[in-house]
């Protein structure tokens, strides 16, 4: 079986404006660094349209509604300072949130092992009724509830790498048991969530946030401390990580000091418990990360892992 790579082609279409890290060139970027060599036997697959069915089992559809009126037919306008809409961005969300669907159905059905989903706008910061963060639809939520109802995959735990908390996802999954959602992020940063004290209705939000300034050891030992018992207690169905590349050391928006390797290894310890509990099924969706070269070679690294699980 192998691993999926979804994406689009119009999610380089979604632009922010001149200057903002959230960039065209960083999807580029990764989807470059999955020519290399290393990758030809990386299947690749485009993303469908997320359906408004998929999209409401997350959130309201006031909120969608909301979303895709504030769509400009021209030029740029924003539902905050920071989350900028373009004439294509209602159409890179719905295919953000549609590939991530597509993936949980192809890591469902067995006809992929795991899954990396490329896309953008990011996701995870993207609450039940609120876009925010660069964050329109919360892609990864969607997809764990997608994976639920299509495909009985009762428990879905999601871990967050991204070097910021990802307050979304936690606003969705908190009041339910049967979704686990575990982030490392760099405290005190934006959006100010993440707390350890932040445990969910059920015990379900796992927060293990990191100083400034930390790096490889702090990570690591919060991941096999913390995390990785957390979701191996939590037993799976589906694993699903929600991959921001923003812990980089070189990365410009944090100040945290991840290197290519560790997330490596992270991928591969999460490779590790999906095998014991859910037949290795693993679906992957792209967050933040904005230095562009770190972007990518990180993201290899990432992927790479998931190929070799
Ligand atoms: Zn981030």
């Amino acid at each position: 079986m192998l691993t999926t790579l979804f994406t689009h082609p119009i999610c380089l279409e979604h632009d922010t404006g001149l200057g903002h890290p959230e960039c065209s060139d960083r999807l580029r970027a990764v989807l470059a660094a999955l020519e290399a060599e290393d990758f030809h036997l990386l299947e690749r697959a485009e993303a469908p349209l997320a359906t408004t069915e998929q999209i409401a089992r997350v959130h309201p559809l006031a909120h969608i509604e909301r979303v895709m009126a504030a769509v400009p037919e021209d030029g740029h306008a924003g539902v905050d300072a920071d989350t900028v809409l373009s004439p294509l961005s209602g159409q890179a969300a719905l295919r953000a949130a549609g590939a991530v669907c597509a993936a949980v159905d192809s890591v469902a059905s067995g006809r992929s092992r795991n899954a990396f989903c490329a896309v953008r706008p990011p996701g995870h910061h993207a609450e039940r009724a609120k876009a925010m963060g660069f964050c329109l639809f919360n892609n990864v939520a969607v997809g764990a509830l997608h994976a639920r109802a299509v495909h009985g995959l009762q428990r879905v735990a999601v871990m967050d790498f991204d070097v910021h908390h990802g307050n979304g996802t936690q606003d969705i999954f908190q009041d339910d048991p049967d979704l686990l959602y575990c982030s490392t992020h760099q405290s005190p940063l934006y959006p100010g969530t993440g707390d350890p004290g932040e445990k969910g209705e059920y015990g379900n939000c796992v927060n293990a946030p990191l100083p400034a300034m930390a790096g490889s050891p702090e990570f690591r030992h919060a991941m096999a401390h913390i995390v990785l018992p957390a979701i191996d207690h939590f037993k799976p169905d589906l694993i699903m990580i929600s991959a921001g590349f923003d812990a980089h050391s070189r990365d410009p928006l944090a100040s945290l000091h991840l290197m290519d390797d560790d997330f490596a290894w992270a991928t591969r310890k999460l490779g590790d418990l999906a095998r014991t509990h859910c037949g290795a099924r693993v679906v992957s969706v792209l967050e933040g990360g904005y230095n562009l070269r770190a972007l990518a070679s990180a993201c290899a690294a990432h992927v790479r892992e998931l190929m070799a699980a």
